[in-house]
């Protein structure tokens, strides 16, 4: 049996014991020399903790039954057995990362392509932005029974839309008549909150608005065409999507202003999905946008991906519109930097399956450096990828951070993510519900 005393100003002393019964008669000795009962333990690490804004050094994570036993200094001993150490020296620990905006709920097979890759790039949590509810629960059962097989997952089932849906495959066309039975309906099937869309009538928001408060559930997404975003957010409506609608209050101080206070006052959230817009210019300029992931994207979306290249590239796209396409981007840029100086709470997400070459996984990283190319604090952005999705999730006594007695949802990092942010693809192994997450091979798909 082997074993290994840690601790000690991180002296390594490894010891070798021939028999269980000589191992019982030393531990009856001394003990210095009895096994502690965990499951896993990363040991002699740095851990990033966002919400301090500080970085605690050399410590041990001890791991029981997925949830956070344990946070001790590595000066003090305990007896771990090697098959359970995971070596941090000179590596950096930080919370599992959240998806706040992506599409995985749609198709049976997505979980065995998508999800691989999802946690291959340190997210172990996920806000579906709509799919489909039966299919979603299905991949919920699956990630309850085996937490080490995808992200946690959050999410609406389909898409609230009105009359004419723009993505009339995922999405409800909400009337008068069918109203209150959808709703019903998808409570029924417990999705996590409704995702409301473009076209909705203000009336229609209304009563979703109602109907959410009286039943403790929330309502996100877009923001209607048919009322202002300070309405949106006096509404109750929990997040507000990308920067359409948004976008417009660059132009008009005063209802930009009013916009700020109301969802402070109402407690929305903001998930730009900055990189959306930046692609979108990308696809107009014919940029080279393809990624080894591209392997893994399923074929439907592959299909959509080169329509709109097609489109963009094509009778849709002049310079005239493409400088627009610019034009909008910076005034979208600086009205972050706005909220960011305001306090507007923000999440990140990456709009895979809603937008053309975004990759699962990757693009959310993308989206990470974004945030820093804008100035934000490192701190900052690692605090919206980890914790703010935990408060979003009202999950913040079990989620969102490294501390005993929380799930173990966790990203070993080769390099300081607070140094530079592009050290959060330094991944060196994650860890699900308390347990190791084999990550898939390399050899074809550059990950
Ligand atoms: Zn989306």
């Amino acid at each position: 049996m082997n074993f290994t005393v840690i601790g000690d100003n991180y002296k390594k002393e490894k010891m070798t014991l021939a028999f269980p019964i000589l191992f019982f008669v030393l531990s009856m000795v001394s003990c210095n020399n009895k096994l502690q009962d965990v499951d896993l333990v990363i040991t002699n690490v740095n851990i990033v903790d966002p919400v301090n804004q500080k970085i605690t050094p050399n410590q041990n994570i001890l791991i029981k039954d997925s949830i956070i036993q344990d946070i001790v200094d590595n000066s003090r001993k305990i007896n771990i057995a090697d098959s359970l150490i995971i070596d941090g020296t000179g590596k950096y620990v930080i919370s599992g990362f959240w998806n706040m905006h992506t599409h995985v709920c749609w198709k049976e097979d997505l979980n065995e392509t998508l999800f691989p890759v999802l946690l291959s790039y340190g997210i172990t949590g996920v806000r579906d932005m709509a799919g489909d509810a039966e299919i979603m629960n299905s991949f919920k059962h699956q990630i309850e029974n085996d937490p080490t097989s995808g992200p946690l997952i959050y999410g609406p089932g389909p898409i609230l839309d009105g009359e004419n849906p723009i993505h009339p495959d995922f999405s409800v066309a909400l009337t008068e008549t069918n109203l209150q039975q959808t709703l019903d309906s998808l409570y029924s099937k417990k999705v996590d909150f409704f995702k409301v869309y473009s076209l909705l009538p203000a009336n229609m928001v209304e009563q979703i608005a109602a109907y959410s408060q009286k039943r403790d559930i929330d309502f996100a997404g877009h923001i209607s065409e048919y009322i202002s975003p300070v309405k949106a957010a006096k509404l109750h409506q929990k997040s507000f999507e990308h920067l359409n609608r948004i976008e417009e209050l660059y132009a008009d101080t005063a209802e930009l202003n009013a916009f700020i206070q109301a969802v402070r006052d109402n407690q929305s959230w903001l998930c730009p999905t900055m990189i959306i817009y930046k692609r979108k210019i990308e696809i107009a300029e014919g940029k080279d946008l393809y990624h080894p992931l591209y392997e893994v994207v399923d074929n439907y979306i592959k299909a959509e991906w080169q329509q709109i290249k097609t489109r963009r590239e094509g009778a849709a796209s002049s310079p005239e519109k493409l400088d627009q396409l610019i034009t909008t981007y910076n005034e979208q840029k600086e009205l972050i930097k706005l909220f960011y100086q305001k306090n507007v709470p923000m999440l990140i997400g990456s709009d895979f399956g809603g937008m053309a070459f975004i990759y699962p996984g990757y693009s959310y990283h993308e989206e990470m450096a974004l945030f820093a190319e804008l100035g934000f604090d490192n701190y900052d952005i690692l605090r919206m990828a980890t914790y703010n999705p935990a408060l979003y999730f009202n999950i913040s006594t079990t989620h969102g951070s490294i501390e005993k007695g929380k799930i173990a949802d966790m990203v070993l990092l080769d390099k300081n993510p607070v140094d530079n942010i592009h050290n959060t693809r330094e991944i060196v192994t994650v860890i699900r519900e308390g347990k190791k997450v084999k990550l898939p091979p390399t050899n074809n798909v550059r990950y």
